[in-house]
């Protein structure tokens, strides 16, 4: 974890340099926080995070960070058909799993297969950017309470 927080902070660097953006230190506690867990959280949730170290900062600005973010390519947003959007500050491609009772959300390292992505394209004509793989099931925790 502590490799994924530095290598997010040298990149955020780089990127808003590049793009003339400003490097606010709102800005990088959102993401620090966020490359800190595994835990693919919703923005509500960094939010509380966050305020923990910036108290007097806006679930608004949270929100706003984050998709910047994601412009960047820094962060992932993860639609799984839940309520909302979960976020993730690994964007090397990777398979996840979420619970459908307790709405957790874990990392599957499986290999990625990249001639999908490519399958995919040739198949329907599209630029296909990216590509999502989610398991969906009780998680350990969940199965111990049945
Ligand atoms: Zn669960
Ligand atoms: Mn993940």
């Amino acid at each position: 974890m502590r490799d994924l927080v530095k290598n997010r902070l040298q990149l955020l660097s780089q990127r808003v340099k590049k793009r003339r953006l400003r490097l606010t230190r709102q800005r990088t506690i959102v993401l620090e926080e966020l490359a800190k867990v595994d835990t693919h959280p919703r923005a509500d949730q960094l939010y509380r995070m966050v305020r923990q170290r910036l108290p007097t900062i806006s679930f608004g600005t949270v929100y706003r960070n984050l998709k910047t973010l994601c412009q960047l390519e820094l962060v992932t947003e993860l639609k799984l058909g839940q309520d909302s959007s979960r976020f993730d500050a690994r964007t090397d491609p990777h398979h996840h799993v979420a619970c459908t009772h307790c709405g957790c959300v874990v990392d599957v390292e499986l290999p990625v297969e990249s001639g999908l992505q490519k399958k995919a394209a040739r198949q329907t004509g599209f630029a296909v950017s990216h590509y999502q793989t989610a398991f969906f099931g009780t998680c350990p925790r969940c199965r111990g309470k049945s």
